[in-house]
């Protein structure tokens, strides 16, 4: 792929664009019960809000959109950066990354996980970026962990993995998924525009010998790339163990190549593989992304299919995405994101930003429109949204 001409300053610009949030935090404020509108004395106004939250149980506590969705999952980017250059998502142009002050620091995100737990937030995945470049990873996990995360996951590129596979686990870390686009040395280096190869395959060696296994092992395939791979990938899967995903190419990559001749559907990554080796569903739950199947055979390892743009999956939709210089945003292809930081360095209380939220989650799209005739990719890329 050549490179492309993605202006990260127009991404950058979509938080305070159509965003005003306080005039939102406004209009939420008014939208609230007659209960909280009340000019109580404080303590008559907790006794009344523990009765409320007591009667309405866990709506109260919740995060829900307005076709009844509730959001559980959580998915929160620590940084821009990253060591790699994945042709379908980075351009090999260098990349005016966000100034340290803009990112949210340590403290702002343990305030933020605090008030999302509070909001029945019950999964958390920590992406990027890459989140194993920025120092400090391993002592936020260990913050969620002890916050009560029920469960808590990473993505990550596999670079860094091997040498910190322990310190995660210790400090909390229970499920992984590793990025590997090919199975060739050549192909892959080629993808990732790294020599990283052999370090990725040891990230998912120390994984496999650890309690993260079995591993997520995400490959995105594109028609012309990699997309000759997916027996050798099958394969992978059964000889390793591993639950080996494919992603359907989507049109977030910062060169801006995406095309729908690009992306290989999941109705024939599933017919390769189970011509080569019959698969059987496994049932899965309804928000969950990828389609489940073990070999029929009985070998270990396990196929999972994301298809996110020939067969959406956004009716049962349970994520918000937290960027990593905090916008919220409700959909990975929202036009407009929200802007948590401000809020947070102005000063907001937290009930200011659990209205705000609870307002901006309501707003949460019906789905994508990938497919629509008037379709136009968002200016945030993935590796500033977060995967
Ligand atoms: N750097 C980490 C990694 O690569 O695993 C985490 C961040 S990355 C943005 C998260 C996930 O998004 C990865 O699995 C990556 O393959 C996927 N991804 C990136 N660009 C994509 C695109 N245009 N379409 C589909 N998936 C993409
Ligand atoms: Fe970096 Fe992950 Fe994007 Fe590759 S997919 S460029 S590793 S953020």
């Amino acid at each position: 792929m050549a490179a492309g001409a993605m202006s990260w300053r127009t991404a950058g610009n979509e938080g305070l664009a159509g965003n005003g949030w306080a005039s939102r935090l406004e209009r939420s404020r008014r939208r609230k019960s007659t209960l909280f509108r009340l000019r109580l004395h404080p303590s008559i106004r907790i006794q009344a809000f523990l009765f409320y939250a007591m009667i309405v149980g866990h709506k109260v506590m919740t995060l829900h959109d307005k076709f009844g969705r509730q959001i559980t999952d959580l998915r929160i980017s620590i940084t821009d950066r990253c060591n790699f250059r994945c042709v379908y998502c980075r351009s090999a142009d260098p990349e005016n990354y966000r100034d340290h002050d803009e990112i949210l620091s340590w403290p702002e995100l343990d305030r933020l996980a605090r008030i999302f737990l509070g909001l029945g937030i019950r999964k958390v995945r920590i992406t990027g970026g890459e989140p194993l470049v920025r120092e400090g990873v391993e002592d936020y996990i260990a913050r969620l962990h002890s916050l009560g995360v029920e469960d808590l996951s990473m993505t990550t590129n596999g670079h860094l993995l091997a040498e910190r596979c322990e310190r995660l686990i210790q400090a909390g870390l229970r499920r992984i998924n590793i990025s590997l686009d090919s199975l060739d040395r050549a192909k892959f280096e080629k993808i990732t525009r790294t020599k990283s190869f052999a370090t990725v395959m040891g990230g998912i060696d120390a994984a496999q010998n650890s309690r993260l296994a079995p591993a997520k092992i995400n490959a995105v395939l594109v028609r012309g790339i990699n997309d000759d791979e997916v027996e050798a990938f099958a394969g992978f899967a059964r000889e390793r163990g591993v639950i080996m995903r494919f992603i359907e190419f989507m049109p977030l990559d910062a060169d801006r190549h995406w095309n729908r001749g690009l992306v290989v559907p999941a109705v024939e990554i599933h017919r390769r593989i189970h011509a080569r080796w019959p698969l059987q569903q496994i049932p899965h739950e309804r928000s969950e992304t990828a389609r489940k199947y073990r070999f029929a055979d009985g070998a270990p390892g396990e196929i999972g299919l994301i298809a996110p743009v020939t067969q959406p999956f956004c009716g049962h939709c349970s994520r918000i995405r937290l960027t990593a210089d905090g916008k919220l945003r409700t959909c990975l292809f929202s036009k407009e994101d929200h802007d948590l930081r401000a809020l947070l360095r102005e000063g907001a209380s937290d009930e200011d930003m659990v209205t705000y939220i609870r307002s901006v989650v309501m707003e949460k799209e019906e789905g994508h429109r990938i497919n629509a005739p008037d379709f136009v990719p968002p200016s945030r890329t993935m590796v500033f949204i977060g995967g």
